[in-house]
């Protein structure tokens, strides 16, 4: 038996063929069909139901379908499961196909290749980040990674050795990479939450490049744009191959590609992204992270810039200064923020809008969104007037000279326009009078109808006779079957047309000569405004690059506002960034656990940190009991240091920064199963990273190494570590260990000193102060912190006792732990009968008449000391 699949299966799966590794989304009416596996997958990963429809070499075919009004949301929940979607639509009307013959399908074709890197929707996009597509290309041992992202139409690219990618990965995020076949970057992208699409060498030819880069900003040769290596030339050609494969086409509007040298920010690798939660916090969302603390922008626009500067802060003094001194002018005019950020507040995202409207996917709303973009940066620029600091007066010079293009878009919009542009509606009456007119016909007409209706139920004597329409009959005369009879007395005048259960419905020429006149107009009204969108598109895409321009200085302008207003909020200080090697924060704050802390009304202990700026190099040996605030201090440095960079003020109430070059943290690692490596594992790996690479104007935070793995071995690893950023790294280190016997090194090394987070002890138990102060804790008091997190007394006590044994074997030289151990009787059924309490009453009486919740931290402190004495 033949099975021969019928000519739309055919076509089906000739599409099907030629699109790979994609879900074929086949538009049959109002519907994306999906067959085959295709429908197994997206009915499981969408939840809709799977059906069958026909057979296909004698087995049923699986189908589930979409709506098509509704398919944004589905693609979504589809590229977020990591699926890529090709959109076949219908090529010609069915009509037009069955004119050919009764087997023949209506073409179709796959107009568009979604993917997550390449999305342009409003409702597909997240406002306030990026959405890059990179590429990663090697020729021989050139290496290079190109990113754009065609929602903004930012293009970029820098060297990049092969060692390097994770951590450039790590800064810039994107939502898919692009690597040749066989490149093996699966763990890569994995780790950068990438989606890795592997193409074949062609796309990566770096001759091909430079035809296709020139045909894509059409111009005759690159050199414009700056000396590009092959590597360089081959990662931005296979951007440029894969937007043509993916868009069908129809280009991005991309900016001209920037150069950015590698050595142009501060270096800051996966691992310590991650660690000190820059723009995700380790449980994965944005809140909790420094991002989410900080931002205080007003513009989808200022967001973005915002998560660029903190992933990649400056390493350019001038740059870094110009950007204070604009957050300072700011911060000394509290008005004029206030003013810019109720303008900014208003103005839209035109870098999206522009992107949309380049690929022929905008609409009225988009060309709106320029209009009004424009026309508050026009405002804006006024508010800051001529003599502004540097940043400030080029972004201002930048919003004007768009008056012609925000005139031109005023007086051909109305001031509302819909979404769409198919449906019309969106031109403003009097910009165009062929329009007019013919607005006037089509409105006068549906006058007119009126008017005939009285006319005919004059003439017939017919009162509840109407003028109705509907889209199978177009307009008719309606009347009830017992006033009928006079209408089919005059069949010259009243042609019949229907009769339906109570009703019969009739024409006449007139109505039907109105009707065309109607239609005609609606069909010409419509055609003239989408000549006008055409027309006002192509205005807005002939002066985009001085709209992308106005849109990056309101980002700019928003960034700083918003640095400004953080700052005097929260009493944030300019810090002094120079080319030395100091580290001096005073009253230093963790910006996101005060945040959490206050959320709670609890106070944040403000700390000094002072890396001796004669010394190189400079290494703090922060020691104290766990949960004194040690990790909060390493990354509060850390942080402030890259906001300093980032050219925004910083928590502190004074701060002098040697300009840092890289920036490494190691801080407690959580296993890391999806490689199949565990805690200890990966700490190595993150340590190992750091001694090979800092260099001397690095700053380098360690938490706690060698804690997964035996005390001696720990203790040990962590003391060679130590000798060697001392020795070898020389650089700015702040280095937090629970093993009390490393103070020891700072009387061997000339560039450690010792601090530590103080706590005072009372009847036990420990009480955290938060306070970093010079010197060497005594004890890491760590069973009273288990005690503090509920572990059973039994257990607490057993462990005090314990511990007593080990401490007083060592003071008197008995031995190894382990022969100490040997000696505690191993059992005991009932932990000791508590101790007679005749003097705790003393203390109990005392504390009888205390209330808590009225006495200052001050007076709770002197308690203490009081309640210390009495025992
Ligand atoms: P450690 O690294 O020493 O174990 P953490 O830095 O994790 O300690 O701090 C433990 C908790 O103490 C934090 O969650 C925070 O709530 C609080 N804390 C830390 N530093 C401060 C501070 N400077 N002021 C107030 N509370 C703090």
């Amino acid at each position: 038996m033949s099975d021969q699949p019928t000519p739309m299966m055919a076509q089906f799966l000739a599409i099907r063929e030629a699109n790979p590794g994609a879900l074929l989304f086949y538009r049959m009416g109002d519907f994306y069909e999906m067959f085959f596996e295709d429908a197994v997958a997206a009915s499981a990963a969408l939840d809709i139901a799977l059906t069958k429809r026909g057979t296909h070499l004698g087995e049923p075919i699986p189908m589930c379908g979409v709506p098509v009004h509704a398919a944004e949301s589905y693609l979504l929940t589809l590229i977020r499961k990591g699926f890529r979607v090709a959109i076949a639509e219908q090529m010609e009307d069915p009509a037009e196909a069955k004119k050919r013959g009764s087997k023949s399908v209506v073409a179709r074709d796959v107009v568009r290749l979604v993917t997550p890197g390449t999305l342009t929707e409003e409702s597909l996009l997240e406002a306030r980040r990026h959405n890059f597509l990179a590429a990663f290309a090697a020729v021989r041992d050139d290496c290079a990674l190109a990113w754009v992202d065609i929602s903004t139409g930012e293009f970029r690219v820098m060297p990049c050795p092969e060692a390097r990618l994770a951590p450039e990965l790590a800064r810039h995020a994107p939502r898919e990479l692009l690597a040749i076949e066989g490149s093996r970057l699966d763990d890569v992208a994995l780790e950068a939450g990438a989606a890795l699409t592997e193409l074949p060498a062609l796309s990566f030819d770096s001759a091909a490049a430079t035809r296709r880069l020139s045909a894509l900003f059409q111009v005759e040769t690159l050199e414009g744009f700056g000396t590009f290596s092959r590597a360089e030339l081959a990662a931005m050609g296979a951007i440029a191959d894969y937007l043509e494969l993916t868009q069908k086409g129809r280009m991005p509007l991309l900016r001209a590609p920037v150069r950015e040298a590698a050595l142009g920010a501060m270096q800051i690798d996966a691992a310590t992204r991650r660690n000190l939660e820059l723009t995700q916090a380790l449980s994965g969302g944005r809140e909790g992270s420094l991002l989410a603390a900080i931002d205080r922008s007003v513009t989808a626009g200022g967001a973005r810039l915002l998560e660029r500067r903190i992933s990649a802060p400056s390493r350019e003094l001038p740059v870094i200064h110009a950007r204070q001194a604009a957050v300072a002018h700011l911060v000394a005019d509290p008005r004029l923020t206030a003013d810019l950020r109720e303008a900014l507040s208003r103005a839209p995202d035109m870098d999206r809008a522009l992107s949309r409207i380049a690929l022929e996917r905008g609409g009225p709303r988009d060309l709106a969104a320029i209009r009004a973009g424009l026309t508050q940066g026009g405002a804006i620029a006024a508010m800051l007037g001529d003599d502004s600091v540097q940043v400030l007066a080029d972004a201002a010079c930048d919003l004007t000279g768009h008056d012609e293009l925000i005139d031109l878009l005023d007086d051909a919009l109305v001031a509302e326009p819909p979404l769409l542009a198919r449906d019309g509606g969106f031109v403003a009456s009097g910009y165009d009078d062929d329009l007019d007119e013919t607005r006037r016909l089509r409105d006068e007409g549906r006058g007119v109808i009126a008017g005939m209706q009285a006319d005919y139920i004059a003439q017939t004597g017919v009162t509840s006779l109407k003028i109705k329409h509907n889209n199978v009959l177009g307009y008719f005369i309606e009347t009830t079957s017992t006033h009928a009879e006079r209408m089919l007395a005059m069949p010259d005048r009243f042609i019949h047309r229907q009769t339906t259960a109570n009703q019969i419905r009739f024409t006449t020429v007139e109505l039907s000569e109105l009707e065309t006149r109607i239609l005609n107009a609606r069909d010409r009204a419509l055609e003239i405004e989408r000549e006008v969108f055409a027309r006002l598109s192509r205005a807005v895409l002939d002066r985009a690059p001085q709209i992308g321009q106005a849109a990056r200085a309101l980002a700019e302008i928003d960034l700083t506002a918003a640095f400004a207003d953080l700052a005097a909020g929260a009493g944030w200080v300019q810090p002094m960034v120079d080319d030395s090697r100091a580290f001096l924060i005073e009253g230093g704050r963790h910006p996101v656990v005060e945040r959490a802390l206050k959320r709670k009304g609890e106070a944040f202990v403000a700390n000094d940190c002072a890396l001796t700026e004669a010394a190189t190099p400079a290494i703090w040996l922060l020691t104290g009991p766990n949960m004194a605030g040690k990790s909060t201090f390493l990354r509060q440095n850390a942080l402030i240091a890259i906001l300093a960079q980032a050219g925004g003020f910083v928590p502190a109430t004074r701060a002098h920064i040697g300009l840092v070059s890289q920036l490494f943290s190691r801080v407690g690692a959580a296993d890391d199963l999806a490689r199949g490596r565990s805690t200890f594992m990966v700490e190595m790996v993150e340590t190992a990273a750091i001694l090979n690479q800092a260099d001397d104007h690095a700053l380098v935070i360690l938490d706690e190494i060698g804690r997964g793995t035996a005390t001696w071995d720990g203790l040990s690893i962590a003391w060679a570590v130590m000798e060697h950023l001392h020795a070898k790294n020389r650089c700015r280190a702040l280095f937090a260990t629970h093993y009390h016997e490393m103070t020891s090194l700072s009387a061997r090394l000339p560039g450690v000193e010792n601090a530590t987070v103080s706590v005072r002890e009372w009847e036990g138990e420990v009480i955290f102060l938060h306070e970093v102060k010079k010197g060497a804790a005594d004890r890491s008091y760590g069973v009273q912190v288990a005690r503090l997190a509920g572990l059973p007394p039994a257990v607490v006590e057993r462990a005090r006792e314990i511990l007593h044994q080990l401490e007083s074997g060592e003071r008197e030289g008995a031995g190894k732990p382990a022969a100490i151990l040997d000696d505690l009787p191993l059992f005991r059924a009932a932990p000791p009968a508590p101790a007679p309490k005749a003097k705790a009453s003393a203390v109990e009486d005392r504390l009888q008449g205390v209330n808590p919740d009225t006495i200052t931290a001050r007076e709770a402190l002197d308690l203490v000391y009081e309640l210390r004495g009495l025992l």
